[in-house]
């Protein structure tokens, strides 16, 4: 069976990995890829959101089955699209349709479904530029810090925490007024602050029944011990040691099946993932975000985890099968670092040649911003290059592994934290 994945992070470079593995598998291409997916699949020049020219793809190369790692082609409506064209019918697209994917494209849209089907997540009101001194006021007599939540898509870059009312009400008036993230922010959340520790829980789902995946903590600062600006992620753990059986008892029966009752009441089908970022404020889940797809760098480290056929997941997906699906899943620990370019998350280099790629390595390899030249260099070109994955019986085992392979692959100004995981030893 043919495959295609929509990405080009580590995040599909893991699942181009994974499925490789797959008996049933019989060609994957990655649209467009990286330099990484290039070694284990074909890549393919079209981008995410160009949903004619991956229907057109779709159709001669016999795609069976399409895997959406980012979110911004399924809010854009990969999935309706192909849905409503007769000859890609009876492809298996994994990932939500338009209507589904809400829960990650409006945080009005979530926040709103959260309080209906009674989710636990932060108080909240939303505001539009209409009702900017509504805003005002509410941000007057709130506690600080505060949570300030661009509605739509913005890179991961959305949402701030003011310390201050001062700070706040600038805030809110770049977005609203000042268009800070264009149409994104027209709309946004005001939250109340939750004080915990963050972890992300990932469910495929056929919108009925479920398997549960490993979950992951993620690094998003760039600093050591969570300092400095926010990125993409700079590493993950899995598992997380304080997810225990009491702990996701709660996330089953609190949050997932009121997401997937919520769901079915809306009258939203869904295939694919749902990605839960929850805080966990003394012992009791909170939902911060929901995310449609798949979390990057968690990826990396929960599919190496997974020692079940991923394609035979889908296929349970596709039969609605999952309730007797047994996700068999390695008990040791993941332990992902992200190596960056210098500047990232800022203005960062690109184009440096990575050197080290071609020795022997301990920990596992997914490349993210690389691209290969027509004399098969691999040079860096995103901010986060690649993940190294180093599996171990402990969080300090895994990260040695991961560690020793990350000091092997280096490039002018190659940037990695050292610390990640330090909160869960
Ligand atoms: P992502 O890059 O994960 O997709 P996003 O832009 O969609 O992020 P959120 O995940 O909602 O935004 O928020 C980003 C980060 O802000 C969270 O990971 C968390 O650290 C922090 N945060 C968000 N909401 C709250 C809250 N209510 N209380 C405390 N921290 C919060």
């Amino acid at each position: 069976m043919n495959i295609l994945i929509i990405g080009s992070g580590g995040r599909e470079h893991a699942l181009a990995w994974k499925l490789k593995q797959s008996e049933y598998c019989e060609r994957i291409f990655v649209a467009p890829g990286n330099a990484g997916t290039a070694q284990i699949a074909t890549n393919v020049d079209i981008s995410i959101t160009n949903f004619e020219e991956l229907a057109k793809f779709a159709d001669d190369f016999s795609i069976m089955m399409v895997v959406v790692g980012q979110e911004a082609a399924l809010v854009n409506g990969i999935h309706d699209y192909f849905q409503g064209l007769d000859y890609l019918k009876h492809i298996l697209v994994i990932g939500p349709c338009k209507a589904g994917a809400q829960l990650e494209g409006s945080k009005d849209f979530s926040k709103r479904f959260m309080q209906q089907y009674n989710i636990p997540t932060a108080r909240y009101q939303t505001f539009t530029a209409d009702s900017f001194e509504q805003g005002l006021t509410y941000l007057q007599s709130h506690s600080y810090p505060v949570v300030l939540k661009a509605d739509g898509l913005a890179a991961g870059k959305g949402v701030v925490i003011p310390n201050s009312y001062e700070e706040a009400a600038a805030e809110l008036q770049a977005m609203l007024q000042g268009q800070k993230f264009g149409a994104a922010s027209s709309k946004v959340v005001i939250e109340e602050f939750l004080q915990g520790i963050e972890v992300s829980v990932f469910i495929l789902t056929d919108g009925k029944e479920y398997v549960l995946l490993p979950e992951a903590k993620d690094y998003k600062r760039i600093g050591e011990g969570d300092t400095g600006l926010n990125t993409g992620g700079m590493g993950a753990i899995s598992p997380v040691p304080f997810a225990d059986e009491v702990f996701m008892e709660k996330v089953r029966t609190r949050i997932i099946q009121p997401t997937l009752q919520g769901l079915q009441s809306e009258n939203i089908p869904y295939s694919g993932f749902i990605f839960i970022g929850l805080i966990n404020v003394n012992g009791e889940p909170y939902v911060i975000e929901y995310n449609v797809r798949l979390g990057d760098p968690e990826t990396e480290a929960i599919l190496p985890r997974i020692q079940s056929d991923l394609f035979e997941l889908f296929k349970a997906l596709h039969d609605h099968d999952l309730q007797n699906f047994r996700l068999e899943v390695d008990p040791r620990t993941a332990a992902t670092i992200m190596l960056v370019a210098e500047g990232y998350p800022g203005n960062y280099r690109k184009g440096d040649e990575i050197s080290g790629l071609d020795q022997p390595i301990e920990a596992l390899l997914f490349q993210a911003g690389t691209t290969l030249t027509e004399d098969k260099k691999i040079l860096t070109n995103g901010g986060r290059v690649l993940a190294v994955t180093g599996l171990g019986n402990t969080i300090p085992e895994a990260l040695q592994q991961a560690r020793q392979t990350a000091e092997k692959i280096t490039w002018f100004g190659r940037n990695y934290r050292r610390d990640i995981g330090f909160d869960l030893q």
